[in-house]
């Protein structure tokens, strides 16, 4: 995970990096550190976030025009000063900053130590800047060369940026497996995770390849392979606005994504759906066409809200496409030997498009000749380039770590996908077809009114801020809904939370139900509608304190259940898009109200680029 930040140019390097790194912040905030280079090489770090390292700094000389910054999420050793990055080598010569793990730091370590080197830090990224450093006295050879060597040596993933004290022009990155963008200004260069750093100051990106290092030299610019071959870089112009990625009046970044709703809903099915002439269309879809009216099955691989997205998916497709689908852990899945076949289709969902797991399994998945088709947010990511085909969620950036924009988008692109494969497929008639691509293109404005439940939600939330645990219950298309909301809970609350299909509540979890426990049920007019009023009714008879989420105008459930948040009536196909909209608020303000940092979570990160 780990954002990094560098930069070469005419400006003062520091507040470009500390700037940059607050973007980057979501991806990792134990410690943050900067070096930068003047008459030496400088490196400044600290425990904690980059506001911390900001005041560190305050009073030190940090003049200079070429410098590098990060901020990490821990994977070698606890968050502390000594592990934050940049690590010097041994001979203090030459500094890094690493995003990833290097797999077989241990036993290169060891014969580092042998050799005489010394180390600071627990972390694996001290040890690749001691095997660059070991390589350069050895073979006498340059940062650059010493660099892709030192590649060749090191198995796991990096993104890397090095500098060094007797190159001072210098800067020499890499990477395999962890994202890095070059951003490409006038007579200054930019490296980052991603390009929020970078638009302030140019719209002119490259994105970095696996297996390629970039050196930066005299104001040039000179991408190589591995195997030292010359590369031709695609320059590709960004359209990112910069108030996309600043907070715009909210008072965090998650809660101007919940109500981005409506817009990012729109903005992801904008171009591939006309209801009025029945028209849908998505390239690539339309590229793979056949494969997919002729697919045996349909395996959707996935991580953590992404996944939760797959399984409306599983109900999606089967429904309306009758292929069946399975649905995976990309964690699980690339582990196992999956049976997988060349008429198999794998959907890979990332919001971020550099999710280490999902990545893999992609890789596992080709090697098998399956069709991968990739649902990401992030134009130009990792998975995007990975796979035969697929399509952006347009959801624009997603900086709050708790996922709420990018799942709804996943999922309208999901519904997309299921539609056009079920009409093309003639699983879905016309009428049919026709009736929910008009029910879609209500939705955004659907969205925007269950937003208007917010001031209802803060009066629920303040009720049950103190709960110790929560149960979330949904049937159908609510089920994963449930899990939605109770991972939301979790990870920005700290509040225990599970979410069940609602009619195993009884093979176990209605142990767990007494007066003190808030069981948030999901119970919109759908198919299984009587089915979880009955459940509702378990609840009840168990003294647990019913939060039910009902279709508007409901008049059955009011009188069963403690509170009643009603949203919109829509089909039961496109019901999660609003459900899940009042356990998103409701997660936000237990979280604020419980004190916790909403954007940054502790323990997260928000891509998981590590396994
Ligand atoms: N493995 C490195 C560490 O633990 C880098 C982690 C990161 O990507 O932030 O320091």
């Amino acid at each position: 995970m780990c954002g990094i930040v560098a930069y070469v140019g005419h400006r003062e390097a520091c507040p470009i990096i500390i700037k940059g790194l607050k973007r980057l912040e979501y991806r990792g905030y134990d410690s943050a550190g900067i070096a930068l280079m003047n008459e030496s090489l400088n490196v400044y770090k600290k425990k904690g976030k980059v506001s911390e390292l900001e005041a560190f700094i305050a009073e030190k000389d940090v003049h200079g025009h070429i410098g590098m910054g990060h901020t990490r999420w821990a994977t070698h050793g606890e968050p502390n000063d000594v592990n934050a990055h940049p690590h010097f080598s041994s001979s203090k010569s030459i500094a890094i900053i690493h995003n990833g793990i290097i797999e077989n730091y241990a036993a290169l370590k060891t014969l580092l130590l042998e050799k005489g080197h010394t180390f600071q830090s627990e972390t694996d990224s001290e040890v690749f800047i001691n095997l660059i450093e070991d390589i350069r006295t050895n073979n006498h050879c340059s940062l650059e060369e010493a660099v892709r060597l030192a590649l060749h040596e090191v198995v796991g993933a990096y993104a890397i940026v090095v500098l060094s004290k007797d190159d001072p022009d210098q800067l020499v990155a890499a990477r395999k497996g962890s994202p890095l963008v070059v951003g490409v200004g006038q007579g200054e260069y930019f490296l980052a995770s991603d390009a929020t750093p970078i638009i302030e100051y140019t719209s002119d990106v490259i994105y970095l390849n696996d297996h390629e290092i970039a050196v930066i030299k005299n104001g040039e610019l000179d991408i190589r392979s591995k195997e030292d071959v010359k590369q031709t870089p695609y320059v590709q112009r960004l359209e990112m606005a910069l108030e996309s990625i600043e907070k715009g009046g909210y008072e965090h970044f998650m809660l101007k994504e919940i109500f981005e709703q409506p817009r990012s809903i729109l903005d992801s099915m904008r171009g591939r759906m006309i209801a009025e002439s029945n028209h849908m269309m998505m390239g690539g879809i339309r590229e793979f066409e056949n494969k997919f009216v002729n697919a045996e099955r349909i395996i959707i691989v996935a991580c953590g809200t992404s996944w939760h997205a797959g399984l409306v998916a599983e109900y999606l497709i089967e429904d309306l496409a009758r292929i069946p689908v399975e649905v995976e852990y990309a964690s699980e899945f690339r582990y196992r030997n999956p049976i997988i076949s060349e008429k198999d289709i794998v959907i890979a969902i990332s919001q971020s498009g550099e999710t280490a797991d999902t990545l893999a399994a992609i890789e596992l998945a080709k090697s098998k000749g399956a069709t991968i088709f990739g649902i990401c947010n992030v134009v130009g990511s990792s998975i995007a380039r990975a796979t035969d085909a697929g399509a952006y969620t347009h959801a624009g950036p997603e900086i709050g770590v708790a996922s709420t924009k990018a799942f709804t988008a996943q999922v309208t692109v999901l519904t997309l996908v299921a539609m056009i494969i079920g009409s093309k497929r003639g699983t879905l008639e016309t009428t049919k077809l026709h009736e929910l691509m008009v029910e879609l293109e209500n939705i955004p404005d659907k969205v925007e009114k269950a937003l208007q439940l917010d001031e209802q939600i803060q009066e629920i939330s303040a009720m049950f801020k103190d709960a110790t645990n929560f149960l979330y219950l949904g049937r159908g298309y609510n089920f994963p809904v449930a899990l939605e909301g109770a991972l939301k809970l979790k990870e920005i609350s700290y509040i225990h939370a599970e979410g069940y299909p609602a009619a195993e509540m009884k093979h176990g979890p209605i142990a767990l139900i007494d007066a003190q426990m808030p069981v948030v049920v999901i119970a919109t007019k759908d198919s299984s509608y009587e089915k979880i009023v009955s459940n509702i009714q378990e609840v009840r008879a168990r003294k647990g304190r019913v939060i039910a989420i009902v279709t508007e105008g409901d008049n059955v459930i009011p009188a069963m259940a403690d509170y009643v948040i009603e949203v919109p009536e829509t089909s039961e196909h496109l019901v999660p898009l609003l459900s899940v909209i009042p356990l998103q608020l409701l997660s936000y303000h237990i979280a604020v109200m419980r004190g916790c940092n909403v954007d940054q979570p502790r323990n997260l990160a928000k891509s998981v680029t590590v396994e």
